[in-house]
């Protein structure tokens, strides 16, 4: 079985895996999904004996069938080495009674490293395949994480430049931090001047703009996507579940063929969709359960059927969850729609000028394992604060969405399924939100003592928190955060909306 890529809103003829990850989005404006989902290739309990890389092989090598062996060997050995500070890759930990996989090991400790340490990689080999000449310019908005390990990714990939466009007040201190001292010639962080949504659709706006598109390319550039939707971060997302399931395997924690279910705090829905994949090539999971923080659009999505988006855009302690139109969920639409292309760009075109449409229920049947739950502000740092309290672990605020959603869950429910919950980003990427939840005293008297001082920047705060979350937790700093420390600012760009294609050109030195 030969797999290859369609695009969601037309019949046009299917792509190889290689031009669809060069290609982002495919040129109809909708998301490229795999001709068929394959079954996973040998049995659980034999997989359960391989290494992070040889297992991702194993996952990834039927999505990528015009990869030749060695080349995919090569790109997975380049993304999981040591840039990842646990030799596990992903390891999963077992605390009060539920199982945290921690994808926050990579070099931005936040999960999207998963993806986007490899990528950068599968585009280079892609465009290489491709006889592919013009240098890839990679466009992407960001919600916080994604920019950084996007930058950290392409840094000084020849043939690649990288633009990042993130909320100007969206993000939290830390993580604009981090994207404004990313180091190598061909990266560029830009705040812009809107939230995250507006971000994201001017982006796509200039990915279907024929006239920049041709402006660029007589400069010998063309755009591509290190968003969630191109397909070469989805399928590396696939292996982590695959991966916690032999883990447990291992410990003895599940018999082969027992169903676990899997908890994601959900932002653009490719983390959760991953999951969903997995699922689909045969491992056994019960439930899919997908968290929102209050911006709880999938919630709703998943209780009645209806997406709408018409409701106030609210900024909260998990930011990078702080989404009201998840892109990916149009894989998920397309399935429910039998693979109806004309059906799903009606929905789409109904989100876009509408802003909500409505599944039938027949549909839902589709998906009837996603349940979707959310959970508040307050929820979430009791979530957290219990966690600690009881067993010493420390969460952030993403993976706390997800725990508070799922231990409600569970208690509602009396499911006793063993539970994997995506723990989505260190800590101490979130020292200051984290820190209001386990020792909200402390941490209001640094932020008061840094305000009092006046020679303390709001950024020497944050560096102190730091270091009261390493004495709390037990656990050494990343060496993330150690790094931003001292790193120069290098990017310093503000610019609107309507502005961004300007300031893309300007960057690429096109006037
Ligand atoms: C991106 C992100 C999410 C959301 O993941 P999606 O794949 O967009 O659903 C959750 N938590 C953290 C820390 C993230 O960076």
């Amino acid at each position: 079985m030969n797999i290859l890529y369609r695009s969601t809103r037309s019949d046009a003829a299917p792509v190889t895996a290689s031009r669809a990850i060069l290609q982002g989005l495919a040129p109809d404006g909708g998301l490229y999904v795999p001709t068929a989902i394959p079954a996973l290739e040998k049995p659980l309990g034999e997989l359960a004996g391989l290494s992070y890389r040889d297992l991702a092989y194993e996952v990834m090598r039927p999505f990528l069938s015009d990869f030749t062996e060695e080349e995919l060997r090569d790109c997975i050995c380049r993304a999981y080495d040591e840039k990842f500070d646990d030799p596990a890759i992903a390891p999963l930990e077992e605390r009060g009674g539920a199982y945290y996989l921690e994808l926050f090991h990579g070099a931005t400790i936040a999960f999207k490293d998963m993806a986007l340490s490899i990528l950068p990689h599968l585009m280079v080999t892609s465009a290489k395949k491709n006889r592919e000449e013009q240098e890839i310019v990679i466009l992407t908005a960001t919600s916080g994480d994604t920019g950084k390990a996007a930058m950290a990714g392409f840094a000084d990939v020849p043939g690649t430049r990288i633009i990042v466009f993130y909320p100007k007040d969206g993000v939290s201190r830390i993580q604009e931090r981090q994207m404004r001292t990313q180091r190598g010639a061909n990266t560029a962080a830009v705040a812009i001047r809107g939230n995250f949504d507006d971000a994201q659709t001017a982006v796509k706006r200039m990915f279907s703009d024929p006239a920049l598109g041709e402006r660029i390319a007589a400069h010998g550039f063309r755009f591509s996507s290190a968003n969630s939707i191109n397909i070469g971060r989805l399928v590396p997302q696939i292996v982590y579940y695959v991966y916690a399931y032999c883990q447990l395997l291992r410990r003895g924690a599940i018999a082969e063929g027992e169903k676990i279910n899997i908890t994601v705090p959900t932002g653009n829905f490719g983390n959760i969709l991953a999951a969903d994949y997995a699922k689909q090539m045969g491992l056994p999971v019960h439930r899919l359960i997908c968290a929102s923080n209050e911006n709880r659009v999938l919630t709703d999505f998943f209780a009645g059927g209806v997406y709408d988006k018409n409701r106030p855009f609210l900024l909260t302690s998990s930011p990078s969850m702080d989404i009201l139109v998840s892109s990916n969920l149009e894989r998920l639409v397309y399935r429910a729609a039998g693979e109806d292309a004309e059906k799903t760009r009606s929905f789409m075109e109904q989100l876009s000028s509408e802003g909500r449409y409505e599944l039938s229920p027949e549909m839902r049947q589709a998906f009837a394992e996603f349940i979707g739950g959310c959970a508040t502000e307050a929820e979430n740092f009791a979530g957290i604060r219990e966690l600690y309290e009881n067993t010493g672990y420390v969460i952030d605020t993403h993976t706390g969405i997800a725990n508070a959603v799922y231990r409600r869950y569970a208690k509602e429910t009396g499911d006793t399924t063993p539970t994997v919950i995506a723990s989505t980003a260190s800590p101490y990427k979130f020292a200051n939100a984290v820190l209001g939840a386990i020792a909200p005293k402390e941490a209001e008297a640094i932020l008061a003592g840094g305000a009092r001082d006046g020679e303390k920047t709001g950024e020497l705060a944050d560096f102190t928190l730091i270091d009261l979350l390493s004495k709390l937790s037990g656990t050494k700093e990343p060496a993330a955060i150690t790094d931003i420390r001292t790193a120069p600012i290098r990017h310093s760009r503000v610019c609107d909306i309507a502005d961004m294609p300007e300031t893309v050109l300007e960057i690429l030195g096109i006037n």
